[in-house]
C-alpha cells in the first residue's frame, strides 16, 4: 500500500504526518518543485512560472500511479482539489471531501460543515480531500522530476485581480471580522491586529456575501471555510452555530462582543465584553509594545 500527497504549495499542515500514520510509503506529486518535508519520495512536475497550478492536471494524474489500496491526500485547497479530481476520474476512485481522519479502508467525513461526522468505510483506492497542507520544513527528500504531460491550457491574458490572496486553511492565525464593524474602512482593526500577532483576516459571511467588503473565500463558517488555526480571534461576531461550525476546532477561540450574551462567548475560551472599537487598539497597542 502506498499513500500519496498532491501539493501545488507549501504551507502549515500536517498532511505527511496522516500519510505516515496510513502506512506504506509517502510520494509527494508536487507543481513545481516544492520541498515537502516528511515524505520518502517527491515526484515534481515543471511548469511555466506564469502558468497556474490546474494545467499541471494530466500530468499529476499521469504521474499518480496508484493501484488498489492506495490512498491519494489533497488539501482542501483551490488548485488542489482540481488536481485531486483529475486523478479520481483518471483512477476510476471516489474523492471523499471534508475529511476529518482517515484509516485504511474507513474514514471519518464532517457533515454540514462539522455539525456532525459520518463514517465512511471504503475499499479500492480513494481520493481524500483534507483541511490543512504539507510542511516546507524538516527533512526533505530530493524531488525526481517527472516529464510533463504536454498540456494543452494556453495563457491568453494575465488580468491581475484586485483582491490580496489568503490561505486561511493554512493560517496559525486568524482574526474574524463579523457585523458588530460598521463601516468597510473599520476592517483596517481586524488588518491591524492581524498583523500584530502574524495572521490573516477573516470574516463571517455577511461581510462577503452581503455586504461585499470581504472575498468570498475568506468568510468562515458552514457554507464558507472550515478552519482550525492555533489561534482565532471572533470580533463582532454573535456566534450562530452556521459560523462556529467552521471554527470548533480551533486551538484557542477568543471571542470580543459588546453584547455579554452573545452566544459567541459559550464557544470561547477567552471573551472580552466590550465594543471592538476600545477593544481592539488596546490589544494591538499592548502587542506592539
Ligand atoms: C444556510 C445558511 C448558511 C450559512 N452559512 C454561514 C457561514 O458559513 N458563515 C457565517 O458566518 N454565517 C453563515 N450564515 C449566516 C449566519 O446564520 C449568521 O447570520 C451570521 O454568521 C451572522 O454574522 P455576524 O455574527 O457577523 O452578525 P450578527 O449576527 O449581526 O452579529 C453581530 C455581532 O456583533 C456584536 N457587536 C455589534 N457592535 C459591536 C461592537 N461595537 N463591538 C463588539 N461587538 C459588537 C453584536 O453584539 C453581535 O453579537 C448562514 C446562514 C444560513 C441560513
Amino acid at each position: 500500500m502506498k499513500t500519496w500527497i498532491i501539493a501545488a504549495e507549501t504551507g502549515v499542515g500536517t498532511l505527511a504526518d496522516q500519510a505516515r500514520e496510513l502506512g506504506g510509503t509517502v510520494t509527494a506529486v508536487t507543481v513545481g518543485n516544492l520541498p515537502i518535508a516528511g515524505v520518502d519520495e517527491t515526484i515534481a512536475i515543471e511548469l511555466e512560472a506564469t502558468a497556474p497550478a490546474e494545467v499541471a492536471a494530466p500530468s499529476v494524474a499521469a504521474a499518480i500511479d496508484a493501484e488498489p489500496g492506495d490512498v491519494v491526500l489533497a488539501p482542501n485547497r483551490p488548485a488542489e482539489r482540481v488536481l485531486a479530481g483529475a486523478v479520481a476520474a483518471k483512477l476510476g476512485a471516489p474523492v471523499l471531501t471534508s475529511v476529518k481522519s482517515l484509516q485504511a479502508g474507513s474514514a471519518q467525513v464532517s457533515k454540514a460543515g462539522g455539525i456532525s461526522l459520518d463514517n465512511v468505510t471504503f475499499d479500492g483506492t480513494v481520493v481524500a480531500i483534507l483541511d490543512g497542507g504539507v510542511q516546507p520544513a524538516g527533512e526533505v527528500p530530493e524531488a525526481v522530476t517527472f516529464g510533463a504531460k504536454d498540456y494543452t491550457a494556453t495563457i491568453s491574458a494575465i488580468e491581475q485581480a484586485e483582491v490580496e490572496s489568503v490561505n486561511l486553511g493554512s493560517a496559525e492565525r486568524v482574526v474574524a471580522a463579523g457585523r458588530g464593524f460598521k463601516e468597510q474602512d473599520d476592517l483596517q482593526l481586524a488588518s491591524d491586529l492581524a498583523e500584530a500577532i502574524g495572521g490573516e483576516v477573516a470574516c463571517s459571511r455577511p461581510l462577503s456575501e452581503g455586504l461585499g467588503w470581504m472575498q468570498r473565500d475568506q468568510y468562515v463558517g458552514v457554507s464558507g471555510q472550515v478552519i482550525a488555526p492555533e489561534l482565532y480571534f471572533a470580533i463582532g461576531i454573535s456566534g450562530q452555530v452556521h459560523h462556529t461550525a467552521g471554527i470548533l476546532e480551533s486551538g484557542t477561540i477568543v471571542a470580543i462582543n459588546n453584547d455579554e450574551t452573545a452566544t459567541m462567548f459559550e464557544d470561547s475560551d477567552y471573551g472580552i465584553v466590550g465594543d471592538l472599537y476600545e477593544v481592539i487598539p488596546q490589544i494591538v497597542a499592548a502587542l506592539n509594545e
